[in-house]
């Protein structure tokens, strides 16, 4: 029995968990900004109150409508802050404690055969599915099986729904979107030192140029590009010759901006920064666990035809494809399997090589097919025959 390798399995995980709290701070931060500009305000009322107090030139009728404004405020604030508590707060706590109740659950287990590990890694196949499909675009079919395996609080459909609402924007040219996103995750992408928010408004501005609209342009820039001169000076010098520019120049550097082919870079872009945002890496993780299996099974012989193994997960088109990514592994002691069966070869099953090719089959197989063909056997790769009894053992040392 296998003990389970926590550590190993928790560095998946790490997206699972902060999708949620990332979605939390959001709504927390939301709610203290209500509360900072309310409060400013009732502060900004009570002062004015008293200071017409002090100076004693204040009317009853005057300071009742104040006070009920600060009260009506305050009430405001009660309801709007409640209200997102319910609608967003609560919803996503639930989340959290769900999704840390669930990676609880492995930190009791005893070991990979207990059936509540194989109970939670069938979940977790299910939620790697369902990530695989909205990664991929299949956005009914991580539906479905989310409904269907009732996981919907432990999948973040919500989350890619919105990625692919801004990169379907940013596919039809408009950047409105993205930009929104960014203000929303200004500090975050701040931290992470992206430019994405640059790269968006320089694309907006190119588009003006491309629009023939100088004075537009030239609006723009100041009010959104300037902002970034510490850091992209050179850039915006170079776009700035794009007012004299025409979009048809064969000019390269100016061509290049002029190309429409930016509103991809824009949709990686975005994707990127998206992911990195919420931990989640570019990569399905249905692939990256896969990446480990193969990665232990991966020879060199599996991608040759004529050695390809009908058992082997590597030989397989499909799954070889993906496992191109990854090292072939290391056997300090190989296992020899028979091409024809996929049964291992030992001292029960004995290697047989023919005698001109050296050509290696296991004895259950030779036997086999010499009690069908009168005692004759022929080897399928080289197409040579002999008698059975002429094949060598082979002994692995
Ligand atoms: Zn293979």
């Amino acid at each position: 029995m296998s003990k389970l390798n926590v550590e190993g399995t928790m560095l998946f995980e790490q997206p699972f968990v902060r999708v949620p709290y990332e979605n939390y701070r959001k709504i927390f931060k939301s709610s203290q900004r209500n509360l900072d500009s309310q409060m400013a305000a009732v502060a900004t009322a009570s002062n004015d109150l008293s200071g017409r107090a002090k100076a004693g030139g204040h009317v009853p009728a005057d300071a009742a409508k104040s006070i009920d404004g600060m009260i009506g405020r305050v009430e405001n604030l009660k309801r709007k802050l409640s209200d997102l508590q319910e609608s967003a707060g609560q919803p996503t706590q639930d989340v959290m404690r769900e999704r840390l109740q669930y990676l609880a659950v492995v930190e009791n287990v005893p070991n990979t055969n207990a059936p509540e590990f194989s109970r939670w890694a069938d979940t977790r196949l299910d939620r790697w599915l369902v990530d695989w499909a909205l990664r991929t675009g299949k956005e009914k079919t991580a539906r479905q099986i989310a409904k269907e395996r009732s996981i919907e609080t432990l999948v973040d459909i919500d989350l890619f729904t919105d990625i692919r609402r801004i990169e379907g924007a940013l596919a039809k040219h408009s950047c409105s979107e993205a930009l929104a996103w960014c203000s929303e995750n200004k500090v975050a992408l701040r931290k992470i030192k992206s430019t994405l928010e640059f790269d968006l408004r320089l694309q907006e501005y190119i588009e003006l140029c491309r629009a023939r609209k100088p004075q537009e342009a030239i609006v723009y820039s100041k009010k959104h590009l300037v902002a970034w001169q510490d850091t992209h000076l050179e850039k915006i010098r170079q776009v700035s010759a794009l007012l004299a520019v025409l979009p048809t120049t064969s000019c390269g550097p100016y061509k290049r901006l002029y190309d429409h082919a930016r509103w991809d870079t824009l949709v990686s872009s975005f994707r990127l920064a998206a992911y990195t945002l919420n931990t989640l890496p570019t990569e399905p993780l249905l692939n990256l666990a896969l990446y480990a299996g193969l990665a232990s099974l991966k020879l060199p012989a599996c991608y040759a035809h004529e050695t390809k193994n009908a058992d082997c997960p590597v030989c397989d088109p499909a799954l070889g494809k993906l496992a191109e990514e990854v090292p072939f592994s290391h056997h300090v002691n190989s296992t020899i399997v028979c091409s024809i069966t996929g049964r291992i070869m030992d001292e029960d099953n004995m290697p047989m090589a023919f005698p001109k090719t050296g050509y290696v089959y296991s004895r259950e197989a030779m036997e086999e097919m010499a009690a069908k063909n009168n005692g004759i056997v022929t080897c399928p790769r080289s197409g040579s025959t002999c008698e059975f009894s002429a094949l060598k053992k082979v002994f692995i040392s």
